[in-house]
């Protein structure tokens, strides 16, 4: 359009503005979204883009509009339209709407292709700025070669820059919009880098205009909580989407512990069936329709602010210009409440249960994982699952070779645990059989269950013995340790009735599910009758108990290496043959159920404990007792405490080998 000047102010100054009426006022990115985007993909292809089908999408877009937030950090879950929202609509906007260049930020170059290829030019063919597309050059006909920059035939560039690249490659291009996009991995590629971390930088390619008109949109997968985008939520609004409570009027943010129903499910389908949201504030199940209603319903309360039950939002804003805008599984209504739970119920019994939950964590729940602490335990589910022994030595059946069988056990209110190793002199072991009892719990007390479940294994299981190889002979253990933690009672009482290779056992430790650590006793006395290798043994005068107070810290590591070292090495404990790939899962899911961790510890330094990462690890218990069982057996050379002259002598009855030897024996 040709502009005259002519020699009249007044008019110039009319003519000018008719011009600029004529330019179009822009649309918010909400009418640009409802107006223009064509979803690319999933149930919903082919379809202009319509909000209620994800209510989140309709406060996020409200709030990029409103003028308050400079920038943004969004994270949600997966599969509920986190890209072609947060990342490819706010491409599209700005390039064909605002019709200015756009640096996009993303981890490689490789990412780069991946982005266009799949999700930014699916969307723009979608919609009719499909004529925008180059037709030659960088990103035209498909191409994904060379993709640094994708001039469109408006004029405007699509910029990529990498996270990883020299930083000479990111200063010398500017814009005002940077969208970055895998923002946390971002932060990995780019350690190397001695500048500023390469988000900032990106950031720093917007410097050259005036701070209110800068944009600068990350949006990523959440990972953990030293990531960058969970830094950036937290530190910016933490923005959370409340829903109204049908039952208490309470505006809510269901999260991942409010998904009941599943976790007792016998299987996928009945936690399918099973799975519902409750309401974090009076507990009230909330059925699928309440749901989807809750969410239409919803409103953002930023960081600071309060909900009344009116839905009105007050307090102040707080003071960033960073928007902070995360949404969960709840929120998104492309999953309904059983296909979470079906996900849940499996990931709970996948095979890596950590890694499942990281998923679940991240991926639908868009909460940060937390790593477990440095693992130093040497073995492995998968290792344990096909350690084998020769085929002889079926199920049941004791090494003609062994020299000593241990017992352990694990008292439960409904059930009992039991393993059985046999030991050579040598301190090779060999998981002869392990199994469950059932404790009838329900008909009586639990003390009188627990004690008649083990009266009744004693005189069916342990006292009959397991089988002998090459012999018709049988074998009934030397030692059976019974842990008194939990049934203290039951348990000090059948020891008590029963011969003496029948002991209390308590575990000690520095992991958070022992009750204390293991302190080793200075010296003997009336009460500490024997101090073995990280284990002693305590008269309890109440009870007329001798009780093994072991080191589980320290067993639980020994046992873990003869289980991870190899088959025919000294100490090395192999599991019975089984043609059955699948015998062993279920024992290796309990041997594996702890780990060993190094923590540092003020006043202590660095400590070496035992964590659990899976609730069930009775079997991995039961195993250490019989190991330190094998010990006081004598797989390895015992080796009794010197006679103490200052200790009184024990006043109760000797404590005696379970063959019937008084243990202070002088040979050493
Ligand atoms: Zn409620």
């Amino acid at each position: 359009m040709v502009t005259t000047t002519t020699q009249n102010p007044t008019l110039d100054e009319l003519r000018w503005c008719a011009e600029r009426a004529r330019v179009p006022r822009l649309r918010s990115i909400r009418q640009f979204a409802v107006d223009e985007l064509v979803v690319p993909e999933g149930q919903y292809r082919g379809l202009k883009l319509r909000i209620h089908r994800q209510p989140w999408v309709g406060l996020l877009l409200d709030e990029l509009a409103s003028g308050r937030w400079r920038r943004s950090a969004v994270l949600g879950c997966v599969q509920s339209g986190k890209t072609l929202i947060a990342f490819v609509l706010l491409v599209l906007y700005y390039l064909f709407e605002c019709r200015e260049s756009v640096i996009v930020g993303l981890p490689t170059m490789d990412v780069a292709a991946d982005k266009w290829r799949d999700e930014l030019l699916p969307a723009i063919e979608a919609t009719r700025y499909r004529d925008l597309v180059p037709r030659t050059g960088p990103g035209s006909r498909g191409g994904t070669s060379n993709l640094t920059a994708i001039k469109f035939t408006n004029g405007r560039v699509l910029r990529f820059m990498t996270g990883a690249g020299r930083d000479e490659t990111r200063s010398s291009y500017t814009a005002r919009v940077v969208i970055v996009t895998e923002a946390d991995k971002m932060d990995t590629a780019g350690e190397a880098s001695r500048e500023a971390d390469p988000v900032s930088q990106l950031e720093a390619r917007t410097f050259s205009w005036d701070a209110p008109q800068r944009r600068c949109h990350q949006e990523c997968t959440v990972s953990i909580r030293e990531g960058r985008i969970w830094q950036e939520h937290t530190a910016g609004s933490a923005s959370r989407i409340a829903c109204p409570c049908p039952h208490c009027g309470g505006w809510v943010t269901p999260e991942r512990e409010h998904l009941v129903g599943w976790q007792e499910a016998e299987d996928e389908m009945a936690a399918t069936a099973g799975a519902r949201f409750c309401c974090p504030s009076c507990g009230q199940a909330i059925t699928p329709e309440e749901r989807i209603e809750m969410n239409r319903r919803a409103a953002l309360v930023h960081r600071g602010q309060t909900i009344g039950t009116d839905g009105a939002v007050s307090g102040p804003l707080p003071r960033t210009w960073t928007l902070g805008f995360r949404w969960n599984a709840f929120n998104n209504l492309f999953w309904s409440p059983g296909a979470i739970g079906a996900r849940e119920w499996r990931a709970a019994r996948a095979e890596n249960e950590e890694e499942a939950k990281k998923e679940m964590l991240q991926f639908w729940w868009a909460q940060p994982y937390q790593p477990p602490e440095l693992d130093i335990t040497p073995l492995s589910f998968d290792d344990l699952i096909r350690r084998q022994a020769p085929a002889e030595l079926r199920k049941g059946f004791v090494p003609s070779w062994c020299e000593h069988v241990t017992m352990g056990v694990d008292v439960g209110k409904w059930t009992c645990w039991w393993v059985l190793i046999a030991w050579a002199a040598d301190g090779r072991g060999h998981l002869v059989d392990y199994n469950t009892f059932t404790v009838p719990s329900k008909d009586r007390r639990v003390e009188q269950a627990v004690l008649d479940a083990l009266r009744e294994f004693r005189d069916e299981a342990v006292l009959p013995g397991w089988p002998v190889i090459g012999s018709d002979q049988t074998r009934s253990p030397d030692a059976v340790w019974i842990d008194a933690r939990y049934q203290g009672e039951a348990v000090y009482a059948f020891v008590a009735e029963s011969d003496r290779r029948f002991a209390p056992v308590l575990g000690c430790g520095t992991g958070r599910h022992y009750p204390k650590p293991y302190r080793k006793p200075k010296r003997r006395s009336r009460q500490v009758q024997l101090i073995g290798d990280h284990y002693h043994v305590v008269w309890l005068a109440d009870h007329d108990a001798h009780v093994f107070e072991i080191d589980a810290d320290h067993w639980k590591t020994q046992l873990h290496e003869g289980l991870a070292a190899p088959q025919e090495a000294p100490g090395a404990i192999t599991l019975y043959h089984s043609t059955d790939r699948n015998e062993h899962t279920a024992i290796a899911k309990h041997f594996t159920a702890e780990k060993q961790v190094e923590e540092f510890q003020p006043g202590l330094g660095t400590v070496h404990r035992w964590e659990r990462v899976r609730k069930k690890n009775h079997w991995f218990d039961c195993g250490n007792y019989a190991g330190v069982a094998g010990h006081f057996c004598g797989v390895r050379v015992v080796r009794p405490p010197q006679p103490e002259p200052e200790a009184p002598p024990p006043r109760r009855p000797p404590l005696r080998t379970p063959d019937g030897r008084p243990y202070l024996i002088t040979e050493r």
